[in-house]
């Protein structure tokens, strides 16, 4: 496999031509077909993704991939959203686990790296995550929260030389195999202000504190790369693997990006639909015969479904314009992972009704894509939460 593509430099900032960002899309494809679809169960089975799998995926360059990256722009540009986009919605057609362990190397934290962080900090660790010697994860959530930034609690306290970390985090995914952690911290429990701390947990040295990881969840869908709790004990960062500084607005940066993330969420949201439609009009025409019952009522059901699922794509892409315009109110990326999150939930559960008890079951993969779905409607923002961000943003929307 890894002959497929040659990998692109890390921190490279250029432009491509069309035809190479349509080979590289048909190589992920490719690879999406004949190297992950043997393996989407077993990786769902096994709730491991793999050190191999993550290997070839470097070797590939599917981590902070940098394809159409335009450094004047916001996110690098709506062209490279939409080529990012397209990758995930490959991807998550066979396996939405592995769609969103790129979508982690390449949005949000990543995006956060390439946007705010000095110079060298961000060079090096985009080398190191695009070879895939480090990958890097996002510690945001806390168990008394996931939802509410207000009510965090982990603080980072200024030391000579830089800052210490205390606090816990919760459902940090795949906090255990990734060495590189964005830690949002405030500078006291009660503070509105936060920063964004980049622990490299092969750095710590013996006075540099703990970070200990356990609480391993057994989750629904999703399954492969493993949400955890995370203690951050007395952990030192220095000053230069500060990402953002305590401010005001940083909150607003990193939303920022946590926003593009929402998109990629959504475009995995988009290619599972597309597969469990597929699966189903397969599955359909091959079982019952043309124009019977079974045959028409698959055609009639899948009709606004496959509608739904072209809006779902509009919207993203839309909201993908509007974020590489600069949007800061997050309106465009919750409406879009709002739609495409919901919609993928009734899509899969309305595929797998239309298979019988074959859809149930281990012969299709429609319940593994309808378990995956329903975890996309929590993970990265709730739904009632995007909905409140859309309703806080009636006025502008409906002007
Ligand atoms: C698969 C997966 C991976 C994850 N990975 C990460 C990660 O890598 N890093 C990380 O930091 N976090 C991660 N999370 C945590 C995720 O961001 C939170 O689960 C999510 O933000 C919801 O928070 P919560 O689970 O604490 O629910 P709560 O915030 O407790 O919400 C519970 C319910 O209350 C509703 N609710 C909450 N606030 C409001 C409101 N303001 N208005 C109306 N309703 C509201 C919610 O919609 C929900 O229905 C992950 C979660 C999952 C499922």
């Amino acid at each position: 496999m890894s002959n497929l593509a040659a990998p692109m430099p890390a921190a490279a900032v250029t432009m491509v031509a069309d035809a190479d960002t349509e080979a590289f899309i048909r190589t992920v494809s490719r690879f999406a077909q004949e190297r992950l679809a043997p393996v989407a169960e077993a990786i769902d089975r096994s709730d491991d993704i793999g050190e191999e799998l993550f290997a070839e995926m470097a070797g590939l360059g599917l981590f902070a991939n940098a394809f159409r990256y335009d450094s004047d722009q916001p996110h690098g540009g709506a062209e490279r959203l939409y080529f990012l986009l397209r990758v995930f919605e490959e991807l998550a057609r066979v396996s939405p686990t592995v769609a969103k362990a790129v979508m982690d190397q390449n949005l949000g934290q990543i995006g956060m790296l390439r946007e705010y962080a000095p110079e060298a900090l961000r060079d090096s660790y985009l080398q190191q995550i695009a070879a895939g010697d480090k990958y890097a994860a996002f510690a945001m959530s806390e168990p008394q929260t996931g939802s509410n930034i207000a009510r965090f609690s982990t603080v980072a306290t200024p030391v000579d030389g830089g800052f210490r970390i205390n606090g816990h985090k919760d459902w940090i995914t795949g906090a255990a195999h990734r060495l590189v952690h964005f830690v949002v911290a405030k500078p006291a429990a009660d503070s509105r202000q936060i920063g964004l701390f980049l622990v490299d947990r092969t750095l710590l040295g013996p006075q540099g504190g703990t970070v200990e990881i356990d609480d391993r969840k057994q989750k629904l869908g999703l399954r492969g790369l493993g949400e955890y709790h995370v203690h951050y004990n007395d952990v030192f960062v220095p000053h230069e693997r500060v990402v953002l500084d305590f401010d005001r607005g940083s909150l607003r940066r990193v939303m920022r990006h946590y926003n593009a993330k929402r998109l990629g969420q959504a475009a995995i949201c988009i290619g599972l639909s597309k597969s469990a439609l597929r699966t189903a009009f397969d599955y359909t025409s091959q079982r019952h015969p043309a124009g019977s019952p079974p045959h028409l009522t698959m055609r009639t059901t899948l009709a606004p479904l496959v509608s739904e699922v072209k809006a779902a794509e509009s919207i993203t892409t839309w909201a993908a314009r509007e974020l590489a315009a600069g949007d800061d109110t997050g309106a465009p990326s919750a409406m879009a992972k709002y739609v495409a999150g919901e919609l993928a939930i009734r899509v899969t559960n309305a595929a797998a009704q239309m298979c019988g008890a074959n859809g149930l079951s281990d012969k299709l993969p429609l319940a593994r894509l309808m378990r995956d779905a329903r975890m996309l409607t929590m993970a990265g923002g709730a739904s009632e939460v995007l909905r409140g961000t859309v309703a806080h943003n009636l006025e502008r929307l409906l002007a």
